[in-house]
């Protein structure tokens, strides 16, 4: 069942893709919880348990729901990561963590990059919980995952500078000389060293392993031009699979 916020008649679209299911399949969505408005039980239902799959930039927000999908629970610092993959037309959860046989596996439902404020929002008002994860159940872990997104936040403000300079994307920005104002290279290991101590891997970092290897092509420093470009793949492929792993970065 797929459908977006902005259908405007959301409900009977949802309605007519629910009866066209077979039986068993009606019967799990009727059994996936939705924790929130129960006046609203369709929809509630749908919102609570989808999956973003709009991940073209240009198309218009869209979600769906897996049943399979749908039954993993959120972590903060989650052991699989999920990606909707619009040319198989398929949505695969990865292991991001060795994960012991019978332990439940994690995912995370929030913005890696949002505040305690918004996570807490968001988790209470779409999926009607508290986080009690490990990071969220200690002090001392949430305020070093604090200071983690804060670090990240000003180093990507900096970057962020650097690529788009006047608010428009300096094509060159990555070959600025080595040492010069605008060499990016630290700020990509700085980011990388926060990215690194997050516990995780993310696509976030594969980027910036990405970056930093453009960097040392530049700069004629081959040995770690391939240790980034090396990093980068083994992190793209275990967040999203090695087939659209080589397909992402060979697109960029
Ligand atoms: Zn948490």
């Amino acid at each position: 069942m797929r459908g977006s916020s902005q259908d405007r008649d959301l409900l009977a679209k949802l309605t007519a893709q629910l009866q066209a299911l077979p039986p068993d399949q009606q019967r799990g969505f009727l059994e996936l919880q939705w924790p929130l408005r129960p006046q609203f039980p369709l929809c509630n239902r749908f919102f609570a348990n989808a999956f973003d799959i709009g991940n073209e930039p240009d198309t218009t927000p869209e979600g769906a729901v897996f049943l399979y999908a749908a039954q993993f629970n959120h972590s903060c610092i989650p052991s699989a990561y999920w990606v909707w993959d619009c040319h198989i037309e398929r949505l695969t959860v990865y292991a991001i963590a060795d994960i012991p046989k019978g332990e439940e596996i994690f995912i995370n439902y929030t913005p890696l990059d949002s505040t305690p404020e918004e996570r807490t929002d968001t988790l209470k008002n779409v999926y009607g919980f508290t986080c009690s994860c490990p990071v969220c159940s200690s002090e001392a872990l949430s305020q070093k995952r604090e200071e983690r997104r804060v670090a990240a936040d000003r180093l990507h403000t900096r970057l962020e500078a650097l690529e788009f300079e006047g608010g428009r994307r300096e094509k060159n920005w990555i070959k600025a000389p080595p040492g010069s104002e605008k060499d990016p290279l630290p700020t990509i290991l700085g980011l990388i060293e926060v990215y690194e101590h997050a516990g995780f891997p993310t696509l976030a970092l594969a980027t910036l392993y990405g970056q930093a290897s453009s960097c040392y092509f530049w700069r004629g420093q081959s040995h770690e031009e391939r240790k980034y470009k090396a990093k980068q793949h083994a992190v793209t492929t275990c967040c999203i699979g090695r087939e659209a792993a080589e397909r992402l970065i060979k697109g960029r």
